[in-house]
């Protein structure tokens, strides 16, 4: 779409990771990413699902099997952004996990996992791409928490602390490198039609997942496309800020 004249976001010559890319919100930014003219390095634990979107994608994509929790497997991940494709310009710190519990059954294990996937994970990949992103003269990241990031709700003590957690990461970041030209951003969803949401069984309809004011589920394109506009220069001007997307659910 063009809006007076303006063309629509474009990453052209941009080299991107997107984390959790082999399936959800993760696959649809890797393709909107590769569409939109970037190379795009897909990251994720589930190797086949992400060797098959890279390959669809074809030679503007490549797939590392990556745990985020893991700083040495950030190192490779950079490394192997830098030899495929010269440069790493945008970070989408988007894989995560969803569990819920009510914080007086919930297990010390579980808490510091979901902390250690959701938000230690995007901490070591801010580490690993600065130095790639101070060469190239700027960069964007992405991190994609929750309306969990925004507000509490019932059951989520674990998931929704490590979304905060993200969203201070998010800001105090923005703070620590703006000086370098580096933007950084935090996204909301929802409640998006996903594998996450399929997999816990989350029903449609009044009171379940669809309730919000636009009266309808979100779709990862929705996100996707929010998510390209924080990666491309056309948001050159905004760092530090939170992106609900989210049908109006946190409005009211
Ligand atoms: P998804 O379909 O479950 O995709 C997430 C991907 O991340 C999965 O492929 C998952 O693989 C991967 N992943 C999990 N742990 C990982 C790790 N340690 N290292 C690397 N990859 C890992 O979920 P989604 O809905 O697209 O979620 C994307 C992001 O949006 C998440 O951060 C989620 O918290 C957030 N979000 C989602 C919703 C929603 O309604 N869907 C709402 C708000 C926020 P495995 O299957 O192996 O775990």
């Amino acid at each position: 779409m063009v809006v007076s004249g303006r063309p629509e976001p474009r990453l052209d010559g941009k080299v991107a990771i997107v984390t959790g890319a082999a399936r959800g919100q993760g696959e649809s930014e890797a393709r909107l990413f590769a569409a939109a003219g970037a190379r795009v390095v897909l990251t994720d634990l589930l190797a086949d699902e992400g060797e098959a979107v890279a390959a669809s994608i074809g030679e503007a994509a490549v797939f590392v099997r990556h745990d985020v929790t893991s700083a040495d497997g950030w190192a490779e991940v950079a490394e192997r952004a830098r030899e495929a494709f010269g440069r790493i310009d945008v970070l989408v710190n988007n894989a995560g996990i969803w569990r819920t519990a009510p914080v007086d059954q919930e297990t010390e294990e579980r808490f510091e996992r979901i902390l250690r996937i959701n938000l230690v994970g995007p901490f070591l990949g801010i580490r690993a791409v600065v130095p790639s992103m101070r060469e190239a003269g700027g960069g964007s990241i992405v991190n994609i928490s929750s309306t969990a990031g925004l507000r509490g709700i019932p059951g989520h003590a674990a998931y929704g602390s490590s979304k905060f957690g993200l969203r201070g990461l998010t800001r105090s970041s923005a703070l620590d490198l703006a000086a370098d030209g580096i933007r950084v951003n935090s996204v909301h969803p929802g409640a998006i039609d996903t594998p996450m949401i399929a997999a816990a069984g989350y029903e449609r309809g009044a009171g379940g997942f669809d309730r919000a004011p636009l009266h309808r589920v979100g779709v990862p394109e929705d996100v996707a496309e929010l998510v390209l506009f924080l990666a491309s220069d056309a948001s050159s001007y905004i760092t530090g800020t939170e992106f609900a997307i989210d049908g109006g659910l946190t409005t009211g």
